[in-house]
């Protein structure tokens, strides 16, 4: 397989710009493509503020931070995608969108392009049945926030090729992450564990278990999580969440995946977490 130079990142929002940042500072050529020009503008500041913070902190120079500026470009349309060897799919969490998604991008990638999706639990093998190549179809499901996080849990469908595999693992390498390959199953195994554990959370909180903080204090403490569940799921995005939980009670059919309504509501209410101002806990 020829080797992944340039790459186009659909979906500009909490993953999309850590994945361009990622890609940029490894020397690639990237396009950014989103439907809202908004999100654009939005994502570029956020990588320039997340490079800033890197130079303070000595991971990276002055130079190294204009350097892979200079590498990105943005578009607003799917066709950017023609000329990329690599296309990463991180657009909202929902199956038809991500299927028309591919249906197009299909058309205008080039026929050697491998196309990938960050998708955290949609079946990678009935994407990667909308293409002509699902051969060259894969999840690449980075995790938030890309620039920190090591792992990139690699989903092959029933259809990729070895070669499209090696290829993808062999870059993810070159970007300073670690793989671990999974089955296209649900969830795949990060949100398989982890969602259920949010939403567990979430019931606590609906329920009278406890108060946010205390939740949150007793996985932090007790259990030496990082950030507390709730605070993840402020993190990660509460409408993302829910379609996950969508995605693990459908596709496995158990009731121990129902969504707790409680997420439900504050989805309802645009209380979507980081991304909107306020989900679990208030943002400035
Ligand atoms: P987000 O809501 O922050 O951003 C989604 C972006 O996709 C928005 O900017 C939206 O305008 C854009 N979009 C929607 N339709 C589009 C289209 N037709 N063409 C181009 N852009 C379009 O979502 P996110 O949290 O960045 O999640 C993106 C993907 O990454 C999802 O599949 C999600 O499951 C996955 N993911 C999320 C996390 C996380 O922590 N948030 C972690 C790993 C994987």
């Amino acid at each position: 397989m020829a080797e992944i130079r340039s790459v186009a990142v659909i979906g500009a929002g909490t993953m999309g710009n850590g994945i361009v940042h990622v890609f940029a500072q490894a020397g690639h050529d990237v396009t950014l493509i989103d439907v809202q020009e908004d999100a654009l503008r939005k994502a570029l500041g956020t990588i320039a503020a997340n490079f800033d913070r890197q130079v303070k902190k000595g991971a990276a120079t002055e130079e190294e931070k204009a350097a892979a500026l200079g590498r990105i470009r943005t578009a607003t349309e799917l066709a950017a995608v023609a000329g990329h060897d690599l296309v990463v799919e991180a657009a909202t969490e929902n199956r038809d969108l991500k299927f028309r998604i591919f249906q197009e991008i299909d058309r205008h990638a080039p026929p050697h392009a491998v196309l990938a999706s960050n998708t955290s639990s949609i079946s990678i093998t009935e994407i990667a049945g909308r293409t002509g190549r699902a051969d060259r179809v894969i999840g690449m499901h980075f995790m938030n926030p890309v620039p920190v996080m090591k792992l990139v849990e690699i989903i092959r469908g029933l259809a990729t090729s070895d070669e499209t595999a090696r290829a993808v693992v062999e870059l993810a390498e070159r970007l300073g992450k670690t793989v671990a390959e999974a089955r296209d199953f649900p969830g795949f195994v990060a949100n398989r564990i982890l969602m259920p554990m949010i939403n567990e959370a979430v019931f606590c909180l609906m329920e009278g278990v406890a108060e946010r903080e205390a939740i949150d204090t007793v996985m932090k403490l007790g259990m030496n999580h990082p950030m507390g569940p709730l605070a993840l799921a402020d993190l990660i995005g509460l409408d993302t969440c829910l379609a996950i939980m969508e995605v693990l009670h459908a596709g496995l059919g158990d009731d121990k995946y129902r969504p707790c309504p409680l997420l439900r509501t504050y989805v309802a209410a645009g209380r979507l977490g980081r991304k909107s101002g306020a989900g679990f806990y208030a943002y400035a």
